[in-house]
């Protein structure tokens, strides 16, 4: 498939699929395959520091093993055989968000992203990965085991609060206590089996963990095309292996991947539309070879031909826009889709964030991962949001979503945070 407008080409040798277990080399040590390759992309750094501004782990830590050049370094050595997978170096690595702000401003062009990807889906790091973490993956990405998980996060509620210098598993604790309860499904769940229209040709696509949230997101996707003509079936809410190419599980990633797209293709479907940014870059490459094309939700509604019909009520209030790290990675289209459906409500007043693509911490499974960096991170895009003062933000990632609408700590109302098509959806006149 070809690449989207406004969508750069990923970069062909991310890791995504097996081949990454290591090979017996002269001598019997472990080789992996990859290393040649990526060591290639690591050499290309010319180590100018040019990228440490943008990078907003460094802008935390102030270290440079938290850097982008750093994390080249600490690679490279790797690679070399100069290092040795020590805890340390290995959770530089794993603290990178894989935002690839570096990879934009970086005069010598080096392909961060591909090397952080193949780094991190090296055996020697997965080895020295906490075991929790891959338990983790496994509840977040099965419905059954992750719903029955999030039916005992009340029991967390005494750890709301995020005490400033607090242990790592208190800050987990504090973390997962602060997310809202799932939304219950209208009958019928769009759970693990078929489509609820098996013949159709474009589906909205719930992913996985999102899925219990988002009800009230994908409720009002399916009204606004409705009243467009266009009836929007829901697509099985299954994996693209996102979560699991965060950890480094590139063949995990590929067998989630794998069953999405035949589930899929079974079903005669060819269009999907995400509802997560998150999941949009991974979802377009996963669905490409099965030939089926996939779309940010609000693009495909902002591109509607028959939207100009509709009409929506006005809404007197102050919007600000939070673009999330994986928005950015999709082009500007992404973006302008936003401020297209935005502006088709009257008196709405869009408000500037100070920097509106900073990163808010989530990153997946990462503010688990990293939870010290996760909370410093999303501070800094709380306090652009005091300074901006909006009614409601709007935000086309969920896991941005969760993280900037936990409860405040200092009793102040938590701030809304809405997908845009669910604020549409809101003012739209019947
Ligand atoms: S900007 Fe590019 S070349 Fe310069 S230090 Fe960063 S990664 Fe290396
Ligand atoms: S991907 Fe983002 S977090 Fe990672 S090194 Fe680059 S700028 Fe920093």
């Amino acid at each position: 498939m070809a690449a989207m407008p406004g969508v750069p080409d990923p970069h062909p040798g991310d890791a995504q699929g097996p081949g990454h277990e290591p090979v017996a080399a002269e001598g019997g040590r472990p080789v992996y395959p990859d290393a040649a390759r990526l060591a290639g992309i690591a050499d290309q750094c010319v180590l100018c520091g040019l990228c440490l501004p943008v990078c907003p782990t460094y802008a935390v830590a102030r270290e440079e093993g938290e850097s982008p050049r750093g994390r080249i370094m600490l690679a490279r050595a790797l690679l070399r055989d100069e290092a040795a997978p020590s805890p340390a170096l290995v959770g530089h690595l794993d603290s990178c968000l894989a935002c690839r702000r570096c990879e934009a401003v970086c005069p010598a062009g080096v392909r961060y992203g591909s090397l952080i990807a193949g780094v991190r889906a090296m055996p020697a790091l997965a080895r020295r990965r906490p075991r929790w973490r891959r338990l983790m993956l496994r509840v977040l990405t099965r419905a059954p085991l992750r719903r029955w998980a999030l039916a005992a996060l009340p029991l967390l509620r005494p750890f709301r609060r995020l005490p400033a210098g607090a242990a790592p598993w208190r800050l987990r604790l504090g973390l997962l206590a602060g997310l809202p309860a799932p939304v219950p499904a209208a009958a019928p769940a769009p759970g693990p089996g078929a489509p609820a229209d098996a013949a159709a040709d474009t589906v909205l696509w719930p992913g996985c963990v999102a899925a219990d949230w988002e009800q009230p997101l994908h409720r009002a996707a399916r009204r606004l095309f409705r009243a467009l003509g266009q009836p929007l079936a829901m697509a099985p809410a299954l994996c693209c292996g996102n979560l699991a190419l965060h950890d480094g599980l590139a063949d995990e990633a590929a067998r989630q991947a794998g069953a999405l797209a035949g589930r899929l293709r079974a079903s005669g479907v060819r269009r999907v539309l995400g509802t997560a940014s998150g999941c949009q870059d991974r979802a377009r490459r996963a669905l490409a070879e099965a030939g089926i094309e996939v779309q940010e939700l609000h693009v495909a509604l902002a591109g509607h031909p028959a939207l100009a019909r509709l009409r929506f009520a006005p809404l007197p209030g102050r919007i600000a826009i939070h673009q999330p790290c994986s928005q950015r990675l999709l082009g500007p289209a992404s973006h302008q889709a936003v401020l297209d459906l935005l502006g088709r409500i009257p008196g709405l007043v869009p408000v500037a964030l100070p920097a509106a693509d900073r990163c808010c911490g989530a990153a997946g499974s990462h503010f688990l991962a990293q939870p010290r960096q996760a909370v410093a991170l999303r501070e800094r895009v709380v306090l652009d949001i005091d300074a901006a003062q909006p009614d409601t933000v709007v935000s086309t990632n969920i896991g941005c979503r969760l993280m900037l609408a936990r409860p405040r700590q200092d009793g102040r109302p938590t701030i809304e945070v809405v997908h845009p098509v669910e604020l549409l959806a809101r003012q739209l006149q019947t």
